[in-house]
């Protein structure tokens, strides 16, 4: 599961640098919502989850905290704590190794 967990963690936190793109493009054209990527574990999954920038800037608050598209979670690693829309969820990792690469990876500086 160790190396399984690191996996899984940098396949997520590509995705979500694809997302903090996508977020920083739609605030330039002032847009109030986009269509974000999953930030799922399957490296091949091309689904697209909408959420307004409002919705993101929350999920991103937390550095555990990813959007994924619902029944995409994998209920090894991850939960579902949130979900803002019937085309998108809020995971929270509450796997140790995976909780702590992702961290590592955020791009944002993390307060916790
Ligand atoms: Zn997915």
């Amino acid at each position: 599961m160790g190396d399984q967990a690191v996996r899984v963690a940098h396949t997520e936190a590509l995705f979500r640098d694809v997302n903090e793109r996508i977020a920083a493009s739609a605030d330039r054209f002032n847009a109030r919502d986009a269509e974000f990527v999953c930030e799922c574990a399957d490296p091949g999954c091309a689904e697209r989850v909408p959420a307004t920038l409002e919705q993101y800037e929350e999920v991103r608050s937390d550095g555990t905290h990813f959007l994924l598209s619902p029944g995409h979670e994998l209920p090894e690693v991850e939960r579902v704590v949130k979900q803002p829309h019937r085309r998108s969820v809020v995971v929270e990792k509450f796997n140790k190794v995976v909780a702590r690469t992702v961290r590592r990876l955020n791009p944002r500086v993390d307060s916790t």
